[in-house]
């Protein structure tokens, strides 16, 4: 389904310097599959995230997603429906829930909205059942992001981004800002998600003992390198990185 392949981002600093945030960084999700990238702060892995999404232009490597290529330059810019198929490929989820919610919409306008941008006729059911499908409720519905709690909060843009029926969902820290017993909540709610939909995620975090929840695969990225990748259970019995190891240590 998605087939990324070396990776390369290095920012000009305003200094005059230039940092190089990733580096030869590839991996594959197969359909319906589920991906995590762990590593420190700074490692690069938000930077990888938004090179996924189309946020962030590779210098290197491609982004492709059942063979096609998600960063071939195109003269005059894209047409409005080939920026929306390329949505409808990957759909992005963020730490704070704001990035993606309009503060002056409630949950059913903001659903009914991102449903209409896609063409989808913004039916009530279709609405409803988005709710549903992240647990909120008819009081939800009608709550704008502020009157929720943050886990609401993280809930809404979870349906945000699965109104255009995604084939990914990258998820960057998604449940980092949430405390323990809510992100128990909310990494439930997507592995339900996946195992209804068959959407595929990828899942960012830096925290290992979230991220083996629910990933199949892992990738450690270290100062912009992946310093190790495969099976999550393998990865997590038999480090072979001492990398690896020590972010194993820090895991209850
Ligand atoms: P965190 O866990 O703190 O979210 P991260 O692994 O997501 O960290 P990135 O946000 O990808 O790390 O950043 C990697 C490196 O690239 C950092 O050193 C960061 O300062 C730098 N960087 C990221 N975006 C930019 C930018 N737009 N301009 C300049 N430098 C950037
Ligand atoms: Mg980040």
């Amino acid at each position: 389904l998605l087939v990324v392949d070396g990776l390369r981002k290095t920012f000009r600093l305003p200094g005059g310097g230039t940092l190089t945030a990733a580096d030869r960084v590839s991996f594959t999700l197969p359909e319906g599959g589920s991906v995590g990238i762990v590593g420190e702060s700074g490692s690069g892995k938000s930077t990888v995230a938004r090179m996924l999404a189309g946020l962030e232009r590779p210098d290197a490597g491609t982004v492709t997603v059942n063979g096609r290529d998600r960063h071939t330059a195109r003269r005059g810019g894209r047409s409005r429906r080939e920026r929306l198929a390329r949505a409808r490929e990957i759909q992005m989820v963020f730490q704070d829930p704001y990035v993606s919610l309009d503060p002056r919409l409630t949950a059913g306008q903001c659903l009914r909205t991102a449903l209409r941008l896609h063409g989808h006729p913004a039916v009530e059911d279709r609405v409803r059942s988005l709710l549903d499908r992240v647990g909120l409720g008819a009081r939800e519905a009608d709550a704008r992001p502020h009157e929720l709690s943050g886990g609401q909060r993280q809930r809404l843009a979870i349906a945000r981004a699965l109104a255009v029926d995604p084939r990914i969902l990258v998820l960057d820290e998604a449940v980092a800002a949430l405390d323990v017993s809510i992100q128990a909540q909310i990494l439930q709610l997507l592995a339900e998600i996946r195992e209804d939909t068959g959407v595929a995620l990828v899942f960012v975090g830096h925290d290992l003992a979230v991220v083996q929840h629910i990933t199949d695969e892992t990738v450690v990225m270290r100062r912009g390198t992946v310093v190790e990748q495969g099976p999550t259970d393998r990865v997590l019995r038999t480090p072979r990185h001492a990398y690896t190891r020590l972010l194993l240590s820090s895991v209850p």
